[in-house]
């Protein structure tokens, strides 16, 4: 008899395994490794930025008192008393229509208050006249308008972008403490997989699902162990996934989730008296997906199906491997945008289309990326994006606004808001 099995909504399903989400421990790397990390603890101004008052500009800094009353008719003069650089300090204290020349990034010397910028100057050797006053702290770059000493710049859970890796060397921070990655593995199965270096037989096709989510994951930053495929024979399953749950944080399996006479990962799971979180979501494609856990590792069964696989690995798996990192935005982001063609296949579950999405100045705009059944794999090629049709509906038509998720992002949001 065909094991019935209850459908959980999509929202649900990624509730029940975030909830089962635990947090992986920290690490320490090298601040040139830190690139696409998650921080594991607050990242604290160590000092002021800038640490002194200093000037944007190459110009002369003045006392910006000398300055009152120049006008063009009526130029002031300024004699130059000392010439700097960045990273060098004047050791001259400003006097009256005096200044020192310094260039951008240099500290302000004592006694000055204002940077007149060279293109302000009509320069002769040694002196310059201005034609308009300068205001005190003119072109100056105060000390601490950047950062105060003590500031949150960035909280653990922050995924380390370029402009984070700036801050973290500004402050001095050498070394980074990140979560641990996950150590993840990977097996495809079914009997009729060979691998991409391999000639097709009759009946045979490639193995394009271990591959596609060792880049799924290498997006992530994330590599994984190539536990490679196995025919559909419940016992060897059942031995690599046993062995594979000891050793890894994570393991992900293609295929063999459905209720097909082939279809042995149900019984590995139970075998394994792992807690079946879900094994039946209501959406389409990936409908089979089924996520259990046991003592600590995640089991994620993506369909064999190639989109569903994708979508699978995008809807929970990757949220709770980010969330296992401590990444506070671990879900993929969200748009609206307006349908570019007809969409009216009716919608009795919510439906995860493979889309071509385009944010143009007249709007954002997205199409279904081609054929889009569930073993469709060029559709996952031509997107970057899943439209999202809620289920219960007749269809869509062109001009039509709907949800969209974008696949491929760096930084995520912090919550699932479709159901
Ligand atoms: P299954 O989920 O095992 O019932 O497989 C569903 C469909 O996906 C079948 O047509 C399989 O041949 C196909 N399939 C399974 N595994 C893979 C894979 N690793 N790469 C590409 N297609 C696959
Ligand atoms: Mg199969």
């Amino acid at each position: 008899m065909v094991e019935k099995r209850k459908p959980v909504p999509v929202k649900e399903a990624i509730e029940r395994v975030m909830k089962r989400v635990t947090q992986l421990e920290k690490e320490t790397v090298p601040l040139h490794e830190a690139y696409g990390r998650i921080l594991a603890e607050p990242v604290r101004a160590s000092h002021h930025v800038p640490p002194f008052d200093r000037s944007p500009y190459d110009g002369f800094a003045v006392r910006s008192a000398d300055t009152q009353g120049a006008s063009g008719e009526t130029r002031v003069a300024f004699r130059v008393i000392d010439h700097i650089g960045a990273g060098a300090v004047s050791k001259c204290t400003v006097g009256e229509q005096e200044a020192v020349r310094i260039m951008t990034g240099a500290p302000l010397p004592a006694g000055a208050d204002a940077v007149v910028m060279l293109e302000q100057a009509v320069i002769d050797e040694d002196a310059f006249t201005i034609r308009k006053p300068f205001g005190p702290l003119e072109n100056v770059s105060l000390k601490g308008e950047d950062a105060r000493e003590g500031e949150i710049i960035a909280e653990a859970g922050t995924f380390i972008n370029p402009g984070v890796v700036a801050v973290l060397a500004t402050f001095g921070y050498a070394k980074v403490t990140v979560s641990k990655k996950p150590v993840v593995g990977l097996l495809a199965t079914g009997t009729e997989l060979v691998e991409a270096g391999e000639p097709l037989q009759p009946g045979k096709i490639r193995n394009s699902n271990g591959p596609m989510i060792a880049a799924q994951l290498a997006r992530m930053g994330i590599g994984c162990r190539l536990l490679g495929s196995l025919p559909d024979d419940e016992d060897a399953c059942f031995e690599l996934v046993k062995k594979a749950a000891a050793e890894c944080d994570v393991v992900i399996t293609t295929g063999g989730v459905s209720v097909g006479d082939f279809d042995f990962l149900p019984a590995v799971y139970k075998r394994l008296e792992a807690d079946v979180l879900f094994n039946k979501v209501q959406m389409r494609p990936g409908s089979v997906t089924t996520v259990a856990h046991t003592d600590n590792t995640f089991l994620f069964g993506l369909s064999g199906n190639p989109s569903a696989c994708f979508v699978g690995f995008e809807l929970f798996t990757r949220p709770a491997i980010l969330a296992m990192m401590g990444n506070r935005k671990p879900f993929l982001p969200y748009e609206k945008a307006v349908l570019d063609d007809d969409y009216t296949k009716p919608n009795p579950f919510n439906r995860f289309i493979r889309a071509v999405y385009e944010s143009t100045p007249a709007g954002a705009r997205v199409r279904p990326a081609g054929f889009n059944k569930s073993n469709s794999v060029t559709s996952i090629a031509r997107g970057n994006a899943f439209i999202v049709l809620p289920g219960g509906t007749r269809g869509f038509q062109k001009g039509d606004e709907v949800d969209v998720l974008i696949i491929g992002s760096e930084e995520g949001v912090s919550s699932w808001e479709l159901n």
